[in-house]
């Protein structure tokens, strides 16, 4: 069998739909102190994707963070634009960001509610990134809709005449394409998962999609309208719980947690890397 590996990511933007910017899990000792005990308990290593127009604001708790549990960091774009016609000033405000502040460029990119195309591609080439983890091999019906299922659900390397870059997407169960993230997990619950897991195993490696307000998001829910405040809500209490059974599971089928970076190092030197060209993207 080859090597598990999981990968917990945190998109470290502004609560949900909160026009304040704020990130509570930053301004509350207490939801920071439960997050960082279950990740230093279980030995989890997070990469965090941080929106980069936030790092002036909460620089404080960015250097406690990385003091307190084993967190590295990438990028989630400067301010959270989701219109692609703004991926390319996106990056570059974003790397500049981000060397100021940590004084080495970043090397991993996730785009807002995973929205890439072909140019997005080419931008952080450009940028010298070496992986993204913006794709979502699946497939979403919302006003952000998307198809990936024509592209691999594992690690691949995207390729453009002579330019690459390691594609490290976000995790779904085999076959049915269905989402690993903590979203998900708390709406749809974990039993359900590990029911479906029999039949559509998990990859061997699982990139984790979460976000500060996934633990508290029965705080914010005042924010959020329609069908989509019920599905967050699901299971909203007990966020943290669902979180420690996550890793449990993991843990349990033989992953080993990894930092992204570690994860694009052992995949860039796998020999048989499926190659995908980036005219695969729209
Ligand atoms: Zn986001």
């Amino acid at each position: 069998m080859s090597k598990r590996i999981a990968c917990v990511t945190l998109d470290i933007e502004s609560d949900l739909l909160d026009k304040s910017g704020r990130i509570r899990m930053f301004d509350n000792t207490d939801l920071m102190g439960k997050y960082s005990s279950i990740v230093n308990n279980n030995n989890v290593k997070v990469t965090g994707f941080l929106v980069t127009s936030l790092i002036g604001k909460y620089s404080t708790e960015i250097g406690l963070l990385s003091r307190t549990i084993p967190i590295e960091f990438g990028v989630h774009s400067h301010s959270h634009e989701r219109r692609l016609e703004y991926f390319a000033n996106e990056v570059n405000s974003s790397v500049t960001a981000y060397e100021d502040f940590f004084g080495v460029k970043p090397i991993g990119y996730r785009a807002p509610n995973g929205l890439i195309n072909r140019e997005s591609i080419f931008s952080l080439i450009e940028n010298q990134f070496k992986y993204d983890a913006s794709i979502f091999p699946s497939i979403r019906l919302d006003e952000y809709g998307y198809s990936n299922l024509h592209l691999p659900n594992k690690p691949f390397r995207f390729v453009h005449s002579n330019d690459e870059i390691i594609e490290l997407p976000a995790a779904c169960l085999d076959t049915i394409r269905l989402v690993f993230s903590m979203s998900y997990v708390k709406f749809l619950g974990l039993e359900l998962y590990k029911t479906l897991m029999r039949v559509f195993p998990l990859p061997d490696i699982v990139v984790i999609d979460s976000h500060p307000y996934d633990y508290y998001i029965n705080r914010i829910a005042g924010n959020i309208q329609g069908w989509k405040r019920y599905a967050h809500l699901r299971n909203s209490e007990e966020a943290f719980s669902v979180f420690e059974s996550v890793v449990a599971l993991l843990q349990e089928k033989g992953y080993e947690f990894m930092f992204m970076s570690e994860l694009y190092k052992y995949v860039a030197d796998l020999p048989k890397l499926p190659t995908i060209p980036v005219e695969k993207l729209r």
